[in-house]
């Protein structure tokens, strides 16, 4: 897979606009509630990472006067800039982010627009690690169910979480957080499940979480172009209970992986209580195929940008761009061959995830792809019943 194909450039435009559509109309309901902060993250199937893409309105654009103290205190932050960016080489080094950070360092002759769509691609391109966060409590539960449930009816509808201010440490950039997860109308029996963020490097002169995170978001009065952003209680206390809905990639029933998830804050219990039963929830519940569609078209878009490799097979040219639309674990072709009527199925290549997540076809075939080869017999099976179903043989 080519680098560029890593990530859809434009989807952060997507969502927000999808997102402040919905505020829009949020505002026509009584029983909204002004002050809706939600924030919406996206699971890149390539990196299986999440990027936080949340853009407060007024931050679609710089100034002059910005752009410039933003660029001295990137000079001045030499240790927390190469930190920013060794962060990125933790999946997989990816053109387009590499020209963007070439971009904000030699900056001289940049115009604050051209400035700002840097500084925007590697705020939305920064890699969150899928086990950290509400994103990775969520997808790691998933996975968790998925696995117990034999892929049935594994899917969450939403959770519950709450922010223990109070048992957040000094190292710690966020409090650690307290999840209820919920599916139909029952209550996970797992209560409690919760996460403590306990890492050195995290803490507050991280320059993605306490510069360019409160600068998109534009946390109020709390964004100085000078300084990071270090995180107090007071910050926390206006986001303290959380409504986590995740949105997945397969609509029908209880299957699918997960695509997104939105995170919404409130202050107060009640306040969350009384969101949960209002029309504007269930506005943004019907939004959210729409969404997935926003998503699904942006991957699309890139997609059908890759030059085309290997021009006699146009599934796998497919194939290879496949894991920036879907989370899969492994994509087999196969080829039914008929001799004196009897059908065979013959494995002809495969994909799989590797180490770190990578996506590659296992070479050569049969001899060192161990873990295709356990689902061969079970498959080929499979295969040769479905076959016969569909094509009923002409001789019968
Ligand atoms: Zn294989």
């Amino acid at each position: 897979m080519r680098e560029e194909q890593k990530l859809y450039p434009q989807l952060i435009y997507r969502i927000n606009n999808a997102l402040s559509e919905l505020k829009t109309e949020f505002k026509k309901h009584s029983d909204f509630n002004d002050n809706l902060f939600i924030a919406p993250s996206v699971l890149n199937p390539y990196s299986r990472t999440f990027n936080w893409l949340l853009v407060a309105e007024g931050r679609w654009k710089l100034i002059k006067k910005l752009m410039s103290e933003i660029q001295s205190k990137i000079k001045n932050s030499k240790n927390e800039w190469n930190q920013f960016k060794e962060e990125f080489k933790k999946t997989e080094e990816v053109k387009s982010v590499a020209d963007a950070i070439h971009s904000i360092e030699n900056s001289e002759n940049l115009k604050p627009e051209e400035y700002h769509s840097a500084l925007l691609f590697l705020y939305q391109s920064y890699p969150i690690n899928n086990k950290e966060y509400f994103d990775g409590i969520i997808y790691q539960n998933l996975i968790i169910r998925a696995k117990k449930s034999d892929g049935k009816n594994h899917r969450i509808d939403y959770a519950e979480g709450e922010l223990l201010i109070e048992k957040r440490e000094h190292n710690e950039l966020y409090p650690p957080v307290d999840i209820v997860f919920y599916y139909g109308k029952r209550k996970e029996p797992k209560k409690a499940l919760s996460q403590v963020i306990n890492n050195t490097k995290d803490s507050n002169n991280n320059f993605h979480k306490n510069y360019l995170l409160p600068f998109f978001g534009k946390y109020e009065n709390t964004f100085d172009p000078k300084t990071f952003l270090v995180l107090k209680p007071e910050h926390f206390s206006k986001f303290r209970f959380l409504y986590i809905i995740p949105f997945y990639d397969a609509l029908y029933g209880q299957y699918g992986n997960i695509c997104g998830i939105l995170t919404i804050f409130f202050s107060e219990t009640e306040k969350r209580k009384s969101f949960i039963k209002s029309k504007a929830k269930e506005k943004l519940i019907a939004r959210l195929p729409s969404y997935v569609e926003e998503i699904k078209r942006a991957a699309l878009f890139e997609i059908l940008q890759q030059p085309i490799e290997d021009s006699t097979d146009f599934l796998k040219n497919y194939i290879k761009c496949l894991p920036m639309l879907q989370d899969w674990e492994r994509v087999m072709v196969w080829e039914i061959k008929k001799e004196k009527r009897i059908s065979e199925a013959e494995l002809i290549y495969c994909y799989k995830r590797y180490k770190h997540d990578r996506w590659d076809e296992c070479a050569p075939v049969y001899s060192k792809c161990k873990k295709c080869k356990a689902h061969f017999d079970k498959l080929k099976d499979k295969i040769i019943k479905t076959e016969k179903k569909l094509i009923p043989s002409q001789n019968n």
